[in-house]
């Protein structure tokens, strides 16, 4: 007799409950230890350019020939794909209550409830919680289907399937003024749909422009030319 079959979530993953919570605590453990490695990383490049600077300052080496040396290895690092965590940093979503009040329910046959199919990023709370689902492959991005909306996003109704716990910024955000979903709020016209399908987000790291900056602001202090931040 065939084992019986692992319970699927709305989100076709095999994983049940248990298992599906210790895989979350195993990944969110290793994103914290990337986290402190990138934060303890800064810093290491932080000392070198702090050394670098102090170099130029007392003339040991040449703030043109640094900033040569600076560009190529900069472009060498560039080249390199690394991942990055992304978690929002904001307060208690339960203290702070909603941030305007929309009749969401006689709107989304106008809007699709196009909110729903933004990229967008979940907070500590969020994530702690284990009710909004995350992408692994980009933590920790809010999951989204292959239709590009969120996997709590029912695709009958587009009611959130998690609306008591839903997401911080599902609570804060006020799609009035968003041009990509109303061409005007209050006359109710919607703004043309885009196509079918996700954007994902990639979780590439982001130019640090610090390195750059040190090493330009050095060079005109050594100059005697300083621009305004
Ligand atoms: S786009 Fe606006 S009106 Fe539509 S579901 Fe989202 S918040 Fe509500
Ligand atoms: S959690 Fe709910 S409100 Fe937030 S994007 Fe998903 S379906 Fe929409």
């Amino acid at each position: 007799m065939d084992a019986p079959e692992a319970p699927r979530d709305a989100a076709g993953d095999d994983l049940d409950e248990a298992d599906r919570l210790e895989v979350e605590r195993g990944l969110r453990f290793t994103h914290i230890m990337m986290t402190m490695n990138k934060s303890q990383g800064n810093e290491a490049i932080a000392s070198i350019q702090a050394l670098a600077a102090l170099l130029v300052r007392k003339g040991m080496i040449d703030p043109d020939e640094f900033g040569e040396e600076l560009a190529v290895a900069r472009d060498a690092i560039g080249r390199v794909v690394q991942p990055t965590v992304r978690l929002a940093a904001m307060g208690d979503k339960y203290a702070e209550g909603e941030s305007v009040d929309i009749d969401c329910a006689s709107r989304i046959p106008l809007c699709g409830a196009r909110c729903c199919s933004f990229a967008f990023f979940l907070t500590e709370q969020d994530v702690a919680e284990g009710v909004a689902r995350w992408d692994y492959g980009n933590p920790y991005w809010i999951k989204r289907a292959d239709d590009g909306f969120c996997v709590h996003c029912e695709p009958e109704t587009r009611a959130c399937g998690i609306h008591a716990s839903r997401p911080h910024v599902c609570r804060k955000y006020d799609c009035r003024n968003d041009p990509r979903v109303w061409i005007d709020f209050e006359a109710r016209i919607p703004a043309p749909m885009p196509p079918p399908g996700r954007t994902m987000p990639i979780a590439m790291a982001e130019v640090d422009a610090s390195a750059d900056s040190i090493a330009r602001g050095e060079r005109e202090r050594a100059s005697g030319h300083q621009q305004a931040p």
